[in-house]
């Protein structure tokens, strides 16, 4: 059975509305601490500033997938979809269901992941 488009195509637009939801939302916890000396103990000025590094991971991690995101849907536009970004295979469908958002095929993805 191919890949359906159009369900890959409504589901990466869902995930990216969800993101950019998620984004707006945290976008508080990424701002600087302050550090306020006369209102906030040394103990929990740390715990402010573990929060807003913790948040700026999930802002990475985010964008990264906003990224791949817009990749999948330029490759649905390109008729391209499903098609490893590196070796040009065919990603399994099992892959895409997974993760729509899914650029390179496993084997490449996991050759990718032992480099690095
Ligand atoms: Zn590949």
């Amino acid at each position: 059975m191919p890949i359906n488009i159009n369900e890959a195509r409504a589901r990466l637009l869902e995930r990216k509305a969800e993101i950019e939801h998620l984004r707006d939302i945290s976008k508080d916890a990424r701002k600087p601490v302050k550090l306020d000396q006369q209102s906030v103990g040394r103990l929990s000025r740390m715990d402010a500033m573990q929060g807003q590094a913790l948040a700026q991971e999930t802002e990475r991690r985010r964008q990264g997938e906003l990224m791949r995101i817009e990749r999948a849907l330029k490759a649905i536009d390109l008729d391209e979809y499903g098609l490893c970004v590196s070796c040009g295979d065919e990603i399994a469908q099992k892959r895409l269901e997974l993760d729509p958002s899914a650029l390179s095929c496993i084997r490449c993805a996991s050759g990718e992941d032992r480099s690095r």
